[in-house]
């Protein structure tokens, strides 16, 4: 890897197209904190570990937490399960806790494993699967030109941001907020009241 760029580590493209802010609060302060979607998320990975996973292709080996890397991107990281086909195709599977339902961070992580992949193997890789532990089903996502583009990007921001050693302001956002384990430690609501006061003082006359 080039001494030049930071590493960073393909889940924090999940971390970061969730809430730009838990990214820095993970990677920049070291906060973690389970609450029942992280737990679940926790367990479905050590189950990975365990158990045989189910390949749609017949002949296919099977790799566990594969490390993985790019020096191109300065990524690390590691795959879930990435299938190696006997015609050669590598197929990188993430496993997710939730249902099936397409959620874009889901997408990023996933390009950047195969960005990875390609890089190690020198082959194209053009899909790759999530796997919904809840409903036990697959949703293929296919590499396309603008998924690639956008991982790159969100590499070269997540990296910019940690480089800054900057925590942005929290989300606006109260779904995603109250499904994050961090809301205790982040104190959107609180952080967002202060920020109006602020704001009113400074546009009170009177001050
Ligand atoms: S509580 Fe909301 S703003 Fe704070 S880290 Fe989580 S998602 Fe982001």
């Amino acid at each position: 890897m080039s001494d030049d760029l930071e590493p960073v580590n393909v889940s924090a493209l999940n971390q970061y197209a969730y809430c730009h802010r838990r990214c820095a609060l993970i990677y920049l302060e070291n906060e973690f904190e389970d609450n029942r979607h992280t737990a679940y998320g926790n367990a479905e990975h050590a189950r990975v570990d365990q158990m045989a996973h189910p390949s749609n292709r017949e002949g296919a080996r099977v790799e566990y937490a594969l490390p993985i890397w790019s020096d191109r991107l300065g990524l690390i990281g590691k795959g879930d399960v990435v299938e190696f086909w006997p015609d050669g195709t590598i197929y990188p599977v993430e496993y997710k806790h939730g249902a099936k339902k397409q959620h874009d961070n889901d997408d990023l992580q996933l390009a950047a494993q195969a960005l990875c992949l390609e890089e190690m193997f020198g082959r194209p890789i053009r899909q790759g699967a999530i796997f919904h532990a809840k409903s036990k089903r697959r949703r293929e996502v296919v590499f396309t030109s603008q998924l690639r583009a956008a991982t790159e990007q969100t590499v070269a921001s997540i990296r910019q941001m940690l480089a800054s050693r900057t925590v942005p302001q929290p989300l606006n956002n109260e779904t995603r907020c109250r499904e994050c384990s961090l809301i205790d430690l982040c104190q959107p609501v609180a952080l967002g009241k202060l920020r109006l006061l602020r704001r009113e003082d400074l546009f009170d006359p009177n001050r």
